[in-house]
């Protein structure tokens, strides 16, 4: 039986030293001083938790709660438990202090073991429905009562959710390899860890198996992996000189999500590992029907998407859906998101992280048909400049904050940071300063809660030399209900049946107006688009500048004429002064 002594010995041992080497040699000694079956338990406490992320079993109590168990526990008051937490701003040391100084010395107490506060706070953590408070206080005080002060710092620490031992997970798997194999395996250990994001998996399976035992640790349906990640580079030359000709794929600003998926069963984690699967109902039903009848693991790209106008929107929009069902089923419908695919680890019974990103892909490809809501990953293969700067600006215009590059041949490197997949992103500079006022010259037919109105409106700049209206975007966004409601009527007068000869769009529109009505539009920035004619060709050929992140700003300029709105040089001067703004933008867009 581990004492808990021994673990709070290394751990003050630790929390005095900043030095990773240090940090890691009095882990070595601790996990060669504990009995196999306690190993996972110290490395979850080491961690600060007492479960793997993924499966979302939280301690976290309420700091006024602890405080009223210290009180409770200790026979102090309240108003001076109250005060030493003021003092000292950490509840651990308040618990330390309390508990030295507590008037009533419990009758009979027994030295802590850990497996005996390992159980108590896993009970806590479990502890949930009516009466599971009281049931929380009393567990907490039983361990409180048996602690020593430096036993209930570091307990009263792991309940309020604040460890600070400053060890990191790394650091963990170091002292995991030197403990029981050498450093020359940590590669492994780390391999271990990535796929099964779970250290006391790892430790579980170490102790008694020895360093091979860990090749039994595979991926596994509903226990996320760590997430690969990306290097930056600057320039897409750079990116070739380092890749060859290389994947290049839209790199869609949203929420990366990792979907598992059985024919029973789909959930979902985001990319810190936690469960996410009730946050997003939508993406649940589309894989249902999108995925053929069988075990998957795929990862992509969430992004809400604007039902009526098909744009993108700020992530912001969904960023942290909470709350209760039938709130997180009505924003699933305001504001769905599309699941953009980009990878697939899993396919049946078939690991598919060591095979090289091409047969990933087209695994992705064959096991996933696209939906509505589940698309795939937009992607072309290349090694030419001209054509990955084209495609960079079709990805900036479609909402994308740039490009995504992987190296053919690599495979899926769980939890590593490399250059098999190099982001390429344009730095946007603060939300265009000035407003702009654009011309109504067409509407979308509306869809869901717009079915009857307008979803969305076309709108244009002027440009003065060929007295044309050309477009510059879609605008969905900053209308309230009553407004647009009122958006036929409006319009009425202007409104034609083709399109009239002064507008200029490659866009067809649903319906289409005289160009007439002024109205006020603000935006996050200016990009080159394909789609849209307003200054065609003065950036760059066949492509004309687009505003990103449209929005109404309430104001109708019924002030001014069409002629008087924004011209489309104004909007060329503008995008110049952009590109000066942002350097980083200018390189990629040189
Ligand atoms: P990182 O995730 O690399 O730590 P970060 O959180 O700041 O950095 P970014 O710098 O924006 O994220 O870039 C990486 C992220 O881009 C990925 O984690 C993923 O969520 C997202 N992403 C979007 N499109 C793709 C794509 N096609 N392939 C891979 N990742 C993509």
């Amino acid at each position: 039986m581990m004492q808990f002594a021994r673990v709070v010995d290394a751990y003050e041992k630790i929390e005095a030293t900043t030095k990773r080497l240090e940090m890691t040699e009095l882990l070595v000694g601790l996990l060669r001083d504990t009995p196999k079956e306690d190993l996972d338990k110290v490395v979850y406490l080491t961690q600060g938790r007492i479960h793997p992320d993924y499966e979302g079993i939280e301690l976290g109590l309420a700091e006024k709660m602890v405080m009223r168990v210290l009180a409770h526990a200790t026979g102090l008051e309240d108003a001076r438990v109250m005060r030493l937490w003021k003092e000292k701003g950490d509840l651990g040391l308040v618990a330390q202090e309390a508990i030295g100084a507590r008037r009533q010395k419990p009758l009979e107490s027994s030295p802590l073991t850990v497996s005996t506060v390992y159980q108590h706070l896993d009970a806590i953590a479990r502890e949930a429905g009516e009466g599971s408070q009281e049931r929380k206080i009393r567990l907490l005080s039983e361990l409180l009562g048996n602690a020593t002060p430096r036993e209930a710092k570091y307990v009263v620490r792991m309940v309020v959710g604040q460890m600070r031992l400053g060890v990191a997970d790394m650091t963990i798997v170091d002292a995991l390899a030197a403990t029981f194999a050498t450093k020359a395996d940590r590669a492994r250990v780390e391999r271990a860890y990535n796929v099964s994001s779970d250290l006391g998996e790892v430790a579980r399976v170490l102790a008694p198996k020895g360093i091979d035992g860990l090749n039994e640790i595979h991926l596994k349906l509903f226990r996320p992996i760590r997430a690969m990640l990306a290097e930056r580079l600057e320039t897409l030359e750079a990116i070739f000189e380092r890749m060859g000709k290389a994947a290049l794929e839209y790199k869609y600003d949203g929420l990366r999500v990792q979907a598992h998926v059985s024919p029973k069963k789909i959930e979902l984690f985001s990319r810190h590992l936690e469960n996410i699967t009730v946050q997003f109902p939508e993406i649940v039903d589309g894989l249902r029907s999108a995925v053929r009848d069988r075990a998957v693991i795929v990862e992509g790209e969430a992004v809400p998407v604007d039902p009526n106008t098909g744009e993108f929107l700020p992530f912001q929009e969904v960023s942290r859906r909470r709350g209760r069902k039938t709130d997180l089923d009505r924003m699933s419908k305001e504001f769905p998101v599309t699941l953009f695919t980009f990878d697939c680890l899993l396919r049946g019974e078939e690991d598919l992280m060591g095979r090289p990103y091409t047969e990933r892909r087209k695994a992705l490809e064959a096991i996933l048909k696209p939906t509505e809501g589940i698309r795939h990953s937009t992607v072309r293969v290349t090694d030419d400049v001209k054509q990955a700067e084209s495609f960079f600006d079709e990805a900036l215009q479609a909402g994308c904050e740039g490009l995504m590059a992987k190296a053919l041949d690599s495979t899926y490197d769980a939890g590593a940071r490399g250059y098999q997949w190099i982001k390429f992103k344009k730095e946007y500079s603060a939300a265009l300063s000035d407003t702009i006022d654009l011309v109504i010259v067409g509407a979308f037919a509306g869809r869901g809660k717009r079915a009857g109105s307008y979803g969305a409106l076309l709108v244009a700049a002027y440009d003065e030399e060929e007295d044309l209206f050309r477009t510059t975007c879609k605008l969905g966004t900053g209308f309230d209900d009553e407004t647009l409601l009122a958006l036929p009527d409006r319009l009425k007068a202007a409104r034609r049946d083709r399109k009239p000869v002064r507008v200029d769009s490659r866009l067809e529109a649903d319906i289409w107006f005289e160009p007439t009505t002024v109205l006020e539009v603000r935006g996050a920035e200016l990009t080159v688009s394909p789609i849209h004619t307003a200054a065609w060709g003065a950036v760059r050929p066949g492509a004309g500048l687009a505003i990103r992140f449209p929005r109404f700003t309430g104001r109708w300029r019924d002030d001014k004429g069409p002629e008087d709105a924004t011209t489309t040089k104004e909007l060329l001067e503008m995008y110049r002064l952009q590109l000066k703004q942002t350097k980083k933008g200018s390189v990629a867009l040189a």
